[in-house]
């Protein structure tokens, strides 16, 4: 169930009255964990689940799951899974057959997109970038490579507050300096800001100052693929009507271009009647 990620006020009843009835909770760090519930009077069982033991433990998690046990997994902070550990331990609970719920709540990742500005769907979680550059950038070069492909989806990262700037700047040279985007920094706390801007101003600006606390990147969708114009539909026409039938030639190059089939077709064959 979602915990807090910063204001306690957003520790939803629910989630309470259930981590006091779990039988045990399952946390990443029991001393986070701990500080919580002592704050809300709860006393339980507390039990270390972290990327470490996760994949060890989930086997005898799932039996007292299937025991009839109630245990409760909370993360240190937000949604479990996102970003988090529990992935592999819900996906062992469910291949068994136990019921798995869920305590919704807090999330960095969803908060900042309904502050961004940006278009709120399709979006991309991404969770966090490598954080050595080349690594990095190859997996920015990847998402590019997904855009060019027709993907257009506003992209949210987590990043760690020092790692900003140079995510940014990377971003910046992957995907396209005047891309809009939106820095979400400390969300729900008492120096919550959403700065937007494009990437290249961003990028500038966390440079010469460094974020704080915790942030989360929004990057605006690719911006869909300009129109060709018509000397470039008809040489891709010509091209493609020398190697296959006028029919898969248009058809080709309506899925290259994104432009209507129709408008094609009718194209190629105006360009097979001028000979
Ligand atoms: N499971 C969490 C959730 O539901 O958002 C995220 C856990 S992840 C390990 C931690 C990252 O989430 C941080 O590095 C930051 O990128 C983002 N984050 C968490 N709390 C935040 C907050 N209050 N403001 C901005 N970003 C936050």
């Amino acid at each position: 169930m979602a915990t807090p990620i910063g204001n306690l006020a957003d520790f939803s009843p629910r989630a309470q009255q259930a981590l006091a009835e779990a039988r045990a909770i399952l946390c990443e760090d029991t001393r986070v964990t701990s500080r919580l519930l002592a704050r809300h009077s709860i006393s339980a069982t507390l039990l270390a689940l972290h990327d470490h033991n996760e994949e060890s433990e989930a086997p005898r998690l799932v039996a007292r799951l299937l025991a009839g046990e109630n245990l409760a997994l909370v993360s240190d902070a937000g949604t479990p899974l996102v970003s988090d550990p529990g992935f592999r331990l819900v996906r062992a609970a469910i291949a068994a057959g136990v019921t798995v719920s869920a305590i919704p709540g807090p999330n960095a990742a969803v908060m900042a997109l309904t502050l961004s500005g940006l278009p709120p769907h399709p979006f991309l979680f991404h969770g966090f970038l490598p954080p050595k550059s080349a690594a990095r950038a190859a997996e920015i070069g990847r998402i590019a490579g997904m855009e060019a492909a027709g993907l257009t989806a506003t992209l949210i990262f987590y990043e760690a507050p020092h790692r900003v700037a140079e995510a940014l700047t990377a971003l910046a040279e992957g995907l396209g300096a005047g891309r809009p985007a939106a820095v979400a920094r400390e969300l729900t706390k008492r120096f919550e800001e959403v700065r937007r801007g494009s990437l290249a101003e961003l990028a500038a600006h966390y440079a010469a100052h460094e974020a704080r606390g915790e942030v989360v990147l929004c990057v605006g969708p690719a911006p869909p693929p300009a129109e060709p114009t018509g000397d470039a539909l008809d040489s891709a026409l010509r091209a493609a009507m020398g190697r296959m039938t006028l029919r898969d030639a248009a058809a080709h190059v309506a899925e290259a271009t994104g432009l209507p089939r129709k408008r094609v077709y009718a194209r190629a064959l105006e360009l097979a009647g001028d000979g």
